[in-house]
């Protein structure tokens, strides 16, 4: 591995797709997601990554509202003016390599229409552009490929070998310009085809399928939902789910713990900490979610620093893990299967005690009980079961 601590990577952002097929249309890169325009969340997301030191954007000049979506929002301290493209991709690009400085040692490529890469994989490709040259993000396909000529097949790839190229791509800076100069006459789609051309290796960087290229009204109308949903945070990131599940055994002679309530009844739960089985799950369904473990071991059983503590306290603690690992929850869905007491007296003071140790508002918490019917350990009262689903922005 390099050392990549100090690499100069310089991101060229091609945001001069006319897309428009009636005049009066707007180029999805100045279509709005939550209010910003696509390329302005593109632009945010780049402008994030600590190795990218500089962005050029190529637009076109045409477009009127390029100005607005590089300028208009806020939060782009990269972004380094703009530059004017040709009509095709390849002399938008070079005009954008064609501003870029010795000192920049590798340049990124990036469609200006795909807003949710992940830093990860701008870190991945970067990574690979440093050691071979060149990389490019590609997912495996999941269709069957067909090449076709006036509407007959001619031949299918086997579909283990076909991958769909996405952006970004990553390359030294000189070997880049060496494939613009070596092949003046190629308009590829992508600037990976042209090292291809010079017969230089590509490397093939795993991709994500959630990094989509907004070409169709369908496309954006997806990115919009997803957007409005709140998968999309405003820090960016992922919507990730876990679940948790718990069962402790009701005794004699223990207070009955729920979501840190204490419960009126003739049995408690059994545990070496108050056995709040309802916040176990809720617990385990928040790290799942995290891919940070399980309570078990977090706070392992033989530890007497987790005797009879109260199960709040853990909860709190792994809210503060998520906050500090950059997970935004989105909500947690927890049911507890008990056959007795009645629960439903004390659901919303339980939700909001679960909210308040988190830090979120009492919203993004339910909070369901149910009888099994009299059916199992649950209906026999021998114990107390919860589930739960979380779901949270990482
Ligand atoms: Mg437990």
């Amino acid at each position: 591995m390099s050392d990549t601590s100090d690499t100069n990577v310089v991101a060229i952002v091609a945001a001069a797709g006319r897309g428009r097929r009636m005049p009066g249309d707007i180029p999805k890169q100045f279509r709005l997601l939550s209010g910003k325009p696509v390329l302005w969340h593109t632009l945010r997301r780049l402008n994030e990554i600590p190795r990218v030191s500089r962005i050029i954007v190529v637009g076109h000049e045409q477009d009127s509202e390029l100005h607005d979506a590089v300028a208009g929002y806020g939060e782009l301290s990269k972004v380094d003016g703009m530059v004017f493209g040709g009509s095709e991709r390849r002399d938008s690009v070079l005009a954008g390599v064609r501003r870029t400085s010795l000192d920049e040692e590798i340049i990124l490529v990036h469609d200006g229409v795909r807003p949710r890469f992940s830093r990860d994989l701008a870190d991945r490709v970067i990574d690979a552009a440093l050691s071979e040259g060149a990389a490019v993000a590609a997912v495996a396909a999941t269709d069957t490929v067909k090449i076709a000529s006036e509407g007959l097949v001619l031949e299918t790839p086997d579909r283990d070998s076909v991958w769909q190229a996405q952006t970004p791509q990553a390359f030294r800076r000189e070997l880049l310009l060496q494939a613009f100069d070596v092949t003046p006459s190629i308009k590829a789609t992508d600037e990976s085809t042209l090292v291809e051309r010079i017969g230089h290796q590509v490397r093939l960087v795993e991709g994500e399928y959630d990094n989509v290229k907004i070409t169709t009204e369908q496309d954006l109308k997806l990115m919009q939902w997803q957007y409005e949903a709140g998968q999309e945070s405003s820090s960016g990131g992922t919507l990730r789910v876990g679940q948790g599940y718990d069962v402790h055994r009701l005794v004699e002679g223990r207070r009955l713990i729920l979501a840190g309530l204490e419960i009126p009844h003739t049995k408690g739960l059994l545990g070496h900490s108050d056995a709040d089985v309802l916040t176990h799950a809720a617990i385990d369904a928040l790290l799942g979610a995290a891919g940070m473990g399980d309570i078990g071991r977090l706070f392992p059983d033989s530890d007497p620093a987790y005797k009879d503590i109260s199960s709040l306290v853990l909860l709190q603690q792994v809210g503060a893990r998520l906050a500090e690992a950059g997970a935004r929850i989105v909500n947690i869905d927890v049911v507890v299967m008990a056959q007795t007491p009645k629960l439903q007296p004390h659901i919303s003071v339980m939700e909001s005690t679960l909210a308040h140790h988190l830090a979120v508002s009492p919203h993004h918490i339910s909070i369901k009980a149910t009888t099994t019917e009299g059916l199992g350990f649950v209906g026999r009262a021998e114990g107390i079961a919860a589930q739960a689903v979380a779901s949270i922005m990482l």
